[in-house]
């Protein structure tokens, strides 16, 4: 009896687990990484709403000589369309503490951004 090595049809079950070992990889590491992406995304955004209500405020002190104490203040006087929510889970929307002026823009984002960098201050 004569066996043709290379007559061979298919796969052998060591070269399959090989394959699936491989895609198994590289989904372990792509999935950490959408995860990441849409979180860089939210702090983004974050920024982005940071920028504008400090833009918004510039501009209502500059109009009427006084900083605005709440965010409605602003949006009624039309420097903001509305005030901007949080991307984050569980953020809330933007608001201005009356007290201090301190620009909080929600309650969802952790203390620092995903990349570990601080939060910007405008
Ligand atoms: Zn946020």
């Amino acid at each position: 009896m004569v066996f043709d090595v290379l007559d061979e049809k298919g796969f052998t079950l060591i070269e399959l687990m090989v394959v699936v070992l491989i895609i198994g990889i590289l989904v372990a590491v792509a999935i950490p990484m959408f995860g990441s992406a849409a979180d860089r995304t939210r702090d983004t955004t974050c920024i982005a709403n940071l920028r504008a209500i400090g833009g918004a405020l510039e501009q209502y002190k500059a109009e009427y000589n006084t900083s605005a104490a709440t965010l409605d203040q602003i949006v009624n006087a039309y420097f903001l369309k509305n005030p901007p929510t949080d991307p984050h889970p569980g953020g809330g929307v933007a608001t201005i503490d009356a007290g201090t002026g301190v620009v909080s823009i929600g309650t969802g984002h952790n203390a620092t951004q995903t990349n570990g960098d601080a939060w910007p201050t405008f």
